[in-house]
């Protein structure tokens, strides 16, 4: 049977790639890149974030399109925050169990329809699962059995976040010894892999996420040996190799199958810098300045806690990117001031009589006139790609390198629009294909040129 299978490896940035691959530490994915289209550059959309670039690849266009225009954004109609942030209090106004990714979210039609459409049976076992007809679970070995995402990645992250295990208690450790969930995610999504495509199906997504997760908490350029383990990976090369090798596996398994296998990430990652100054929480800062700002509630719980009346919303994502929604309309120079004199901005966009305007702060320009240089690829399409989306915040604003949105003690993040948070790595490896080289995509054109490739093969 032909297959087509595309991974997604989640925040590995095109230069941490290269030197991996370099040095012969990525053994299964170099070989495949032998018979492949190499995407030297692959651009992430923009904001460069785990949802958003999931979306992008699984349907092969902008957030102004799917509608993902985050991890998380402010639902002016429903006057609800909506959070896909997996690792603090998860409002669970957003999930539909039995999608994962709540389908109302997602307003354009994915490549599991265009496939079932081609006469392919399909399968998810990613966060875009929309269309599939088979959901896989990315946690639990096996079909997902509609626990709710949230859920499903607050026991993982309960159990495995780098600073709960330093302080755990000695249940916990050994708990983590028996069941090292962090370790089990590849393994895990692996498996159900090859269960999917021996029961018949033929096309399907899958999603390998602790390579992002190691690279939050270690940074971007960790190499191997740098923290010692034993229960977690400790660094990213860890888990990029163990991604790498899980792809192993699977070609293993099925090699009595014609597989064609797209490998790409969804966005890159900035290392962020050491001191309390680099993580901003934009919300607090503004509260201090009297503006009644917030972040991951209602409107109107604000309201309740507080006892005033809501009058920003600041929405992050990566978090070096963040939606900002004025709701008192009154007050808007005054958050524009604000963001002027913040520290931790770096752009602020915002839409003016049809017009993308921006400030970087020295000057306001229409974007088409900025000179954004080399370190902010594709920016005007991908800008615009999400501006115009009715979702999207009053300013958009992105963070200064070594910057995030948000209180942490991380290593790394993304969500910007710079090098670093935006170039990836793709590649479209197929029996018998010529190794080729394409200089610089968007992650909206790997399954696009995949796809077409692929179909061409079958028919
Ligand atoms: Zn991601």
């Amino acid at each position: 049977m032909k297959v087509m299978l595309t991974a997604v490896i989640d925040g590995v940035r095109k230069d941490t790639f290269d030197r991996l691959m370099k040095k012969g530490k990525l053994p299964v994915i170099e070989e495949l890149s032998k018979e492949a289209v190499n995407v030297e550059n692959c651009i992430s959309s923009f904001p460069s974030a785990t949802v958003t670039g999931h979306a992008s690849i699984a349907t092969s266009s902008f957030p102004s399109e799917h509608g993902i225009v985050g991890q998380a954004w402010f639902d002016r109609e429903m006057n609800e925050y909506i959070g896909y942030d997996f690792e603090l209090t998860m409002p669970d106004n957003w999930i539909d169990a039995k999608t994962n990714l709540n389908d109302r979210h997602l307003t354009s039609e994915t490549w599991f329809h265009r496939a079932k459409r081609l006469g392919f049976r399909t399968f998810s076992a990613d966060l875009i699962r929309k269309g599939a007809d088979l959901k896989m679970s990315f946690i639990f070995p096996g079909a997902d059995r509609n626990i709710p995402v949230p859920k499903k990645l607050f026991l993982l992250r309960k159990f495995s976040a780098h600073q709960s295990i330093k302080k755990s208690s000695i249940l916990k450790k050994f708990i983590l010894k028996i069941f090292p969930f962090h370790i089990l995610q590849h393994e895990i999504v692996a498996g159900n892999v090859v269960k999917a495509v021996r029961a018949g199906y033929n096309f399907g997504i899958f999603w390998f996420m602790e390579t992002d997760a190691a690279s939050h908490i270690y940074g971007p350029e960790t190499v191997e040996g740098e923290h010692g383990k034993p229960y977690i990976y400790d660094s990213f090369e860890d888990a990029m190799r163990d991604a790498d090798e899980e792809i192993g596996k699977i070609l293993k398994a099925l090699k009595d199958h014609e597989l064609y296998i797209n490998i790409t990430t969804d966005h890159g990652q900035s290392r962020l810098g050491d001191g309390k100054q680099y993580h901003v929480s934009l919300s607090a800062e503004m509260e201090e300045q009297e503006i009644n700002a917030f972040t991951r509630i209602d409107p109107h719980e604000y309201e309740t806690r507080v006892g005033r009346k809501a009058q920003v919303v600041v929405a992050p994502s990566g978090p070096r990117m963040a939606h900002i929604y004025v709701l008192d309309t009154g007050i808007r120079q005054r958050v524009n001031d604000f963001l002027i004199d913040n520290s931790a901005v770096e752009f602020i966009f915002w839409k003016e009589n049809h017009e993308v305007v921006l400030c970087d702060k020295d000057a306001v320009c229409r974007i088409q006139e900025y000179e954004f240089g080399d370190n902010y690829p594709k920016a005007v399409e991908r800008v615009t790609g999400l501006i115009k989306s009715m979702r999207s915040g009053d300013f958009i604003v992105t963070a200064k390198e070594g910057y995030e949105f948000q209180i942490s003690d991380y290593r790394g993040g993304h969500g910007g629009l710079n090098a670093e948070d935006s170039l990836g790595f793709a590649i479209i490896h197929g029996p018998d294909y010529r190794e080729e080289f394409i200089q610089d995509a968007l992650v909206t054109d790997v399954l696009r040129i995949g796809m077409s490739r692929f179909v061409k093969e079958v028919s």
